[in-house]
């Protein structure tokens, strides 16, 4: 191995995962630039590892020790770099703290991703799963990124379509997308920016703010405080956020669902499918507030399950699966779960 790369072994992890899971890894580098990543694929030992890229470690579930070399993400920098189709180009290092770059956008009069403020993790993650809320996704405002290519060493531009974002999903989430680290990412804000306020609970914060034209910062600083409000912050309770996808179904099925739960939370998608809020598929199921050994769903939000204290991966796992069991034997949908399990 080379000496100059400062690879750590046996590596304790839970200070780098927002679930606060006490593993720990093989061994551990800093990646602060390509050069470095280029000089762990050019040592015979290393690049024979395997090999785990973590960045903020807010979507991920580790399921036990990690037997790999932990890539754990630090390439920096943010800027303008250009114009396009009556945009600004704004262009962010992979390891950069996601929610302190839209602050950064904001910050130089760049509206487009107010509504994804506070989001946790790093700008390089956030095309992984094409991370998004309050009605927007990063593909609304995504212009391209830099990815390097493992199996080659090359560095790849990929646009929008190269990504096949969808939602909660991206090519980086398939085999063809696993070798592929991305590095930078560019977004084009536009010059001609207005709120988005499709989604009722922020339209609503803005209404009762008595804001007839609010600005994009504040819409962020309504985000950020609706957020505050509602879910758990990691650095008080280990979490991962959302824990299931939102199922889509059918308009079939979800009318059938509705003819014996009139209830039923759905929201109809452009294409005619109609999206299930799972939040209160798992509510109606008893499971709000309950738990497993010391994973359990948080009280206020039952998308999100939570460390009580020392859960182990196992734990959250047992948990998860109970309660994908429950809603698929009451409601007959199967839960997806959001974060990767590693
Ligand atoms: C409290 C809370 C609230 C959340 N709210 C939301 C929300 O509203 N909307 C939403 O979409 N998500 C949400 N999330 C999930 C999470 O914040 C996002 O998925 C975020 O983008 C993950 O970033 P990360 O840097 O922590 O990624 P990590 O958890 O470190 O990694 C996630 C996956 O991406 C891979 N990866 C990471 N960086 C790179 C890279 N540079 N190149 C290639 N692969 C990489 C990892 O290998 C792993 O498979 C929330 C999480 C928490 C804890």
């Amino acid at each position: 191995m080379q000496a100059d790369l400062a690879i750590l072994p046996d590596y304790p992890l839970q200070a780098l995962n927002t679930f606060g899971i006490a593993a720990r890894a093989r061994a551990y580098l800093k990646l602060d630039s390509v050069a470095r990543l280029a000089a762990v694929m050019a040592d015979p030992a290393l690049a024979a590892m395997p090999r785990l890229l973590l960045g903020g470690g807010s979507n991920v579930l580790l399921t036990g020790d990690v037997d790999a070399l932990v890539l754990h993400m630090a390439i920096m920098g943010r800027a303008i770099v250009g114009r396009a189709d009556g945009c600004t180009l704004v262009r962010a290092g992979a390891g950069e703290n996601w929610h302190e770059f839209v602050q950064y956008t904001l910050a130089q009069g760049l509206g487009g991703l107010e509504n994804m403020s506070l989001i946790p993790g790093t700008v390089g993650a956030s095309p992984i799963q094409n991370i998004g809320a309050y009605g927007a996704e990063i593909k609304d405002s995504f212009h391209s990124l830099t990815a390097y290519d493992l199996a080659t060493g090359a560095l790849r531009s990929m646009d929008g379509a190269a990504c096949r974002f969808g939602y909660r999903d991206s090519i980086f989430k398939h085999a063809e997308g696993q070798g592929l680290v991305i590095v930078d990412v560019t977004f084009a804000l536009p010059d001609a920016w207005t709120p988005n306020l499709r989604y009722a609970e922020l339209a609503q914060a803005v209404m009762d703010a008595g804001l007839a034209a609010p600005s994009a910062q504040q819409v962020s600083d309504m985000v950020v405080a609706i957020r505050r409000r509602k879910l758990p912050d990691p650095a008080v309770i280990g979490n991962a956020g959302s824990f299931f996808k939102n199922p889509v179904v059918s308009s079939e099925q979800c009318q059938r669902l509705l003819a014996s739960h009139p209830a039923l939370v759905h929201h109809a998608q452009a294409d005619g499918t109609e999206k299930l809020a799972a939040g209160w598929l798992i509510d109606q199921c008893g499971w709000k507030g309950k738990g497993i050994g010391q994973a359990g769903v948080y009280p206020k939000q039952a998308l999100v399950l939570v460390n009580n204290g020392a859960a182990t991966g196992a734990d959250v796992l047992a948990l998860a699966q109970a309660i994908q069991a429950d809603v698929l034997a009451r409601y007959g949908v199967a839960l997806e779960t959001e974060p990767v399990f590693i």
